[in-house]
């Protein structure tokens, strides 16, 4: 099908409106929830000594802005994939059995976790680290800011997953939408800073499999452990986890609210 340069300047401003406030409602929420409204409640859960000040969140916020617009760009080419049969977005749930569309989403979510980790150990390649991923590291102590903070072309790196899944598999219309909630709310919980999980998410094996808010904190404390996103078996796999991974996230458990105080200290960047 024919497409103009019309429906792909609307297609970009639908894609970028539709990111910036699915990022805007998921940071804030959890911004002005847990940091704000119950700072003070759960200040012996937060896991890092030292608070990001305001200039990091203002970084966070202009480099999340701007890897929203290159987003918007990426799915304009979905769009255009879409269009020319490349891919296949489908909305009718006739054209496949249920479990297609369940497959889909259980596919990209695993995918994406895949993905994620091996561009993300890349990314920590000594050179390619300096000029480009560092920005996300300047968030030594994240936020929910920090969720799309990257540098453009990290950010194209990081777009690229949905493309490259669908030149193999369809996926429903609602698969996709339900995928685009959940990689944002994972987003937000991995830099909320507040360890929230229940103990179970370390010490059952039914759970240990998911990634806690301390697992990716640790990775933007110490930066060389625990590259993974939705789950921990590829640094349980490739020996990155954290060798204090569930020993730090027992600690901040086991604080008591009346032991510990409250440290603003803004943290620094490496
Ligand atoms: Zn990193
Ligand atoms: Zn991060």
């Amino acid at each position: 099908m024919e497409w103009t340069w019309t429906d792909l300047w609307w297609h970009y401003k639908y894609v970028f409106t539709l990111d910036i406030t699915r990022y805007i409602i998921a940071a804030s929420l959890s911004y002005f929830i847990i940091w704000q409204l119950f700072g003070k409640l759960l200040q012996h859960r937060y896991i890092q000594k030292k608070r990001p000040g305001l200039k990091q969140h203002w970084h966070e916020l202009r480099y999340s802005v701007s890897s929203v617009a290159i987003y918007a760009i990426v799915g304009v080419g979905i769009f255009i994939g879409v269009r020319s049969g490349a891919f296949n977005i489908y909305r009718d749930t006739a054209t496949y059995p249920w479990w297609i569309s369940v497959a889909g989403l259980i596919g990209l979510i695993l995918w994406h976790d895949l993905y994620f980790y091996w561009t993300h150990k890349w990314m920590h390649h000594p050179k390619l680290y300096r000029h480009i991923h560092k920005v996300h590291h300047k968030s030594v102590s994240p936020s929910p800011w920090t969720a799309y903070s990257f540098h453009p072309f990290e950010a194209i790196i990081q777009a690229l997953f949905i493309p490259i899944f669908l030149f193999v598999f369809p996926i429903h219309g609602l698969a996709l939408f339900i995928f685009m909630v959940y990689q944002i709310a994972r987003n937000v919980v991995g830099h909320l800073g507040y360890e929230l999980f229940h103990n179970a998410f370390i010490t059952s094996k039914w759970l240990n499999w998911i990634t806690t808010t301390t697992h990716h904190d640790q990775h933007h404390h110490y930066f060389n452990h625990n590259y993974g996103l939705y789950f921990t078996w590829w640094d349980k796999w490739m020996k990155t986890e954290h060798p204090k991974y569930a020993e730090e996230f027992m600690d901040v458990k086991a604080r008591k609210s009346y032991q510990h105080k409250r440290n603003s200290t803004p943290a620094t960047s490496k």
